[in-house]
């Protein structure tokens, strides 16, 4: 990972259970096993087909398969995780807003917070190519940067207030104004929701040689964590390494259900 890309699962469905009274005190032994995530998705599907108790019903385990080998996708979009994220470029940010369907962000504001001290992400394959040398050229660009962010703000902002601006839209719109100085490496932070179904759909774009390695990166961490909380809709994924050394490509039988 870039040195302070962080990747946290702060929250995911729980499931409360199938109601007693619409399908009874007990449920099939073999039925309603696993992750919460997975129980609701399970419960989701069998309502379509009313199948907790048909003679012939799968057991949970296969059940999951099933609905991975049919693409009966819908289902697993009821399900969510929520990931707190730093330490991540708005390069990759502006990449992920991009999965618009069954997903959920709040990003941090450069037009209300200061980003006069913030810091970079740097690309991962900067970290791996550059040598010693090529990052303090950098150190002194992003102090450079960041001194001209700091003086076009106030500039600003002083004739904001001049105009009689009230103080908090002038710092606003002087940040807004000012932030066009800095990288778009800046490093940002954000809560990313996605639903299960959206979630591999993004993995199966993301975790690939062809996605950007900072990008990559991420989703390869969301992975992993992911499949802790929904092992049965992720484990059906294999890994192999990237090519450029960056993380690792996932690929399934059962792309885009
Ligand atoms: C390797 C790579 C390179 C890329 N390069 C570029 C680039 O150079 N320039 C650029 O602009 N973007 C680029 N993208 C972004 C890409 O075009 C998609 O916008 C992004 O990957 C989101 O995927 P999605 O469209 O499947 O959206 P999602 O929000 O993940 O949508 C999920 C699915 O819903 C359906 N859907 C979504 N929106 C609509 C719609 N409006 N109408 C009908 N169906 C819809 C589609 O089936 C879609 O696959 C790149 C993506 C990747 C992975």
């Amino acid at each position: 990972m870039p040195h302070n890309m962080v990747v946290r699962v702060v929250a995911y469905t729980q499931f409360l259970g199938v109601p007693p009274e619409m399908y009874g005190e007990t449920l099939p032994d073999d039925t309603d096993h696993g992750s919460d995530p997975a129980r609701l998705i399970e419960c989701a599907g069998r309502e379509c087909y009313d199948s907790y108790r048909t003679e012939k019903h799968r057991a949970s385990e296969t059940y999951h398969q099933h609905i991975k080998e049919v693409g009966h996708g819908s289902v697993t979009g009821h399900a969510t995780i929520s990931f707190l994220i730093s330490g991540i470029s708005r390069n990759l940010t502006h990449e992920l807003v991009r999965h618009g369907i069954g997903t959920a962000i709040s990003q941090r504001s450069s037009r209300y917070c200061d980003e006069s001290q913030s810091t970079i992400a740097w690309h991962p394959l900067l970290e791996k190519a550059l040598e010693e040398a090529d990052w303090s050229m950098l150190d002194g660009l992003v102090n450079s940067t960041q001194l001209a962010y700091q003086v076009l703000m106030q500039r600003c902002q002083d004739y904001l207030l001049k105009r009689g601006v009230k103080p908090l839209d002038a710092k606003k719109q002087a940040r807004g104004a000012a932030r066009g100085i800095l990288p778009t490496a800046l490093s940002t932070g954000l809560i990313w929701t996605a639903n299960i179904r959206a979630l591999r759909h993004v993995l199966e774009q993301r975790c690939c040689d062809a996605a950007d390695a900072e990008i990559r990166l991420l989703m390869g961490e969301v992975y992993l964590q992911a499949k802790e909380v929904c092992p049965e809709y992720l484990d059906d994924y294999e890994y192999t390494p990237a090519a450029d050394g960056i993380g690792f490509c996932l690929s399934t039988p059962f792309r885009k259900i």
